[in-house]
C-alpha cells in the first residue's frame, strides 16, 4: 500500500460509470482515510464498491461529489412498481413511467390466466423495457418480493363498480409493503374525487369515497410515505358523452344537462393523470400530500363543454334538462352498479363537489408543480371525436 493515498474504485448502481475516488491524509483530505470507513459510507449512500485497490492515482480528484455529480445523483430516478398496468388507467401509468426513465416493473399476476390481450400488453411493456415481476394478491410473499424491487410502488387497481371494483384489495398491498419495509411512496388507486371530501355522499355512491378512505387510514397507520392523486374527472368517461352518465360518444344533435348545467367539473386527459402521476413520485414537495390535478383551462361547466363541441361541429345541439330530483329518483330499480356511478355523476354535475373548495395548504395543485407539462385541454380533447 501507498503510503500517503488510496485509490477506491466504486461504481454506482444505476450506471455503468466507474468513478475514482482518492483521499489523502497529508492533504488532509480524510474522507477516506480509513478504507472502512470509506467502504461504510459508500454503503450507506447505497453504493456498490466495485473493488478496492491501494496505489498511486494518476490523477487526484476531488472526494466530495462535483456539482454536476450531485445534480445528477439528486435526479436519480426512483424504481417502480405499477400494479394494475394492464388497466384503463395503469397501461398508461406504465408508459409514462418508462417515458420518464424510470425503471419500469409490473405486476403480471398469475390470475389473468389466458387473457391474451393483457398477456401481450405485458409483453409489449417488456419490449418497451419494463420488468414483469410475477405475484398474486392471494400470495403476500410474491408481493412482498415484487415491492422489495423497488422503492415506489403505484395501485391502479379497479375502482369503478361497471367494470370492477377491487380497492379494497389493496389493504393485502398495504400489509406486503409493511413487511418489505422499503417502499419511499405509494401512491393507492384514487384517481378521481378526493374520497376525504366526501364525508355526506349518498348512498350508493359512497361505497368508492368509503372504501378509498379505509385504504387511506389503513396507509396513515402503518406510516408508509403516500401521495395521493385527485385526478377529477377521467376525459374518456366525461367529455366523451358531453358529462351525460351512460354515454361516452358526443352527439351531433342533442343533449340532456344536467341541472342548469352551470356546475363547474374539471377534466383531465388519461396520458396527462399518468404523466402529472408519475412527476409526483420522486418531488418531495408531494409527499404525504393530495396533488389536485386542475388544469386552469379545463375547469368547465357542462354547458360550456357544449359549447365547445357545438363550435367544433358548426352546429347547436338540441337541449333539455333533467331536473336535480327527477334525476335521484331515475336511479330506483337500476342496478346497483349503475346507481354508483349515477351517484357520483349527481355529486360533480348537481353539487360541482370537484371546484367547490380551495386547495387548502396540506395539498398541492399539479399544474403548478409542473408548468412544463403541456396538459390536453378540452377543445383539443373534442377534437378527437370529430
Ligand atoms: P380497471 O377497471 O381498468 O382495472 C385496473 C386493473 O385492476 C386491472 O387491469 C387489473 O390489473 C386489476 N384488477 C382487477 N380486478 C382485480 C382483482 N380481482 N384482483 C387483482 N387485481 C385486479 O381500473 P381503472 O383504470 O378504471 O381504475 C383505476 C382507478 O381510477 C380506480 O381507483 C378508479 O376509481 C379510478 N377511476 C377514476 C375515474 C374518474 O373519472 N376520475 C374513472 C375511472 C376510474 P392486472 O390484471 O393488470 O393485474
Amino acid at each position: 500500500m501507498e503510503n500517503y493515498t488510496a485509490l477506491i474504485l466504486w461504481k454506482r448502481v444505476t450506471s455503468n460509470r466507474y468513478l475514482a475516488v482518492v483521499a489523502n491524509p497529508h492533504k488532509k483530505s480524510l474522507f477516506l482515510y480509513k478504507t472502512k470507513t470509506a467502504y461504510h459510507c459508500f454503503q450507506h449512500q447505497q453504493k456498490t464498491i466495485k473493488s478496492i485497490c491501494y496505489k498511486k492515482p494518476r490523477k487526484e480528484i476531488s472526494i466530495e461529489p462535483q456539482p454536476r455529480e450531485r445534480r445528477k445523483r439528486k435526479m436519480e430516478k426512483s424504481k417502480v412498481l405499477i400494479i394494475g398496468g394492464t388497466g384503463y388507467l395503469g397501461k398508461r401509468l406504465v408508459k409514462a413511467s418508462l417515458a420518464e426513465g424510470h425503471e419500469t416493473y409490473i405486476l403480471h399476476r398469475a390470475e389473468i390466466g389466458v387473457d391474451i390481450e393483457k398477456v401481450q400488453m405485458l409483453l409489449s411493456f417488456k419490449e418497451q423495457g419494463a420488468h414483469l415481476v410475477s405475484g398474486s394478491f392471494t400470495d403476500h410473499q410474491s408481493l412482498v418480493k415484487a415491492i422489495k424491487l423497488v422503492d415506489v410502488v403505484i395501485c391502479a387497481i379497479s375502482g369503478v363498480h361497471i367494470r370492477s371494483h377491487q380497492i379494497l384489495l389493496q389493504l393485502k398491498l398495504i400489509d406486503a409493503i409493511k413487511d418489505a419495509g422499503n417502499v419511499k411512496r405509494f401512491l393507492p388507486s384514487e384517481f378521481g374525487t378526493d374520497p376525504a371530501r366526501m364525508e355526506d355522499a349518498l348512498e350508493p355512491g359512497r361505497v368508492t369515497f368509503d372504501d378509498k378512505m379505509i385504504v387511506r387510514k389503513a396507509i396513515e397507520d402503518a406510516q408508509i410515505p403516500f401521495t395521493y392523486i385527485s385526478a377529477n374527472c377521467f376525459a374518456g368517461y366525461f367529455l366523451g358523452g358531453l358529462c351525460q352518465p351512460g354515454k361516452i360518444l358526443p352527439s351531433r344533435d342533442s343533449v340532456v344537462l344536467l341541472g342548469d348545467g352551470n356546475k363547474k367539473a374539471i377534466y383531465v386527459e388519461e396520458d396527462d393523470i399518468a404523466l402529472y402521476t408519475i412527476k409526483t413520485i420522486d418531488d418531495p414537495r408531494a409527499l404525504n400530500k393530495t396533488v389536485y390535478l386542475r388544469p386552469p383551462k379545463n375547469v368547465l361547466s357542462q354547458r360550456e363543454v357544449v359549447e365547445i363541441w357545438e363550435k367544433l361541429i358548426g352546429k347547436e345541439l338540441q337541449k333539455s334538462s333533467i331536473p336535480k330530483e327527477e334525476f335521484l329518483a331515475s336511479l330506483k330499480g337500476q342496478e346497483y352498479a349503475h346507481q354508483v356511478g349515477l351517484i357520483h355523476y349527481y355529486h360533480v354535475c348537481y353539487e360541482g363537489c370537484l371546484a367547490n373548495f380551495e386547495i387548502g395548504n396540506d395539498a398541492v395543485e399539479a399544474s403548478e408543480l409542473y408548468p412544463e407539462i403541456k396538459y390536453t385541454t378540452v377543445e383539443e380533447y373534442m377534437k378527437r371525436y370529430l
